[in-house]
């Protein structure tokens, strides 16, 4: 993830951190890591600003990971389902994603097809 950066002190620091330290009037501890609450790493105001440590850090951005997934999921479908709906297996779908047969993106390894207004869910 990109991070704004600015120069203090003779110190590149992270913007965020900066600005939190800032916010709250003292330095900020090792173990504390500011988390950007909508996943924009380059959204500094404050309120996109929390505080949380290096432990509950990553539960932060799973939570985010699986909202994003939801949301693919009400545009998108697997290849399994595009399989499914034009009686093909699963390796000629994943093949039409490869060569750019059909409107789709690459998510964590796995292709997610646009949900086609015409085909919408098979009927
Ligand atoms: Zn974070």
């Amino acid at each position: 993830m990109k991070y704004k950066q600015v120069f203090k002190n003779g110190k590149v620091v992270t913007e965020h951190r900066y600005l939190m330290e800032k916010h709250l009037k003292r330095k900020l501890r090792t173990d504390e890591d500011i988390h950007h609450i909508n996943g924009n790493g380059l959204d500094n105001r404050i309120k996109n600003l929390m505080i949380t440590n290096l432990k509950e850090h990553p539960k932060y951005h799973k939570k985010l990971r699986e909202i994003k997934m939801s949301k693919v999921m009400t545009e998108y479908i697997s290849t399994e389902k595009l399989a499914e709906i034009y009686g093909v297996c699963e390796e000629v779908a994943r093949r039409w994603c490869r060569k750019g047969k059909v409107d789709c993106k690459k998510i964590n390894g796995r292709w997610y097809i646009k949900k086609d207004k015409e085909n919408k869910d098979e009927q």
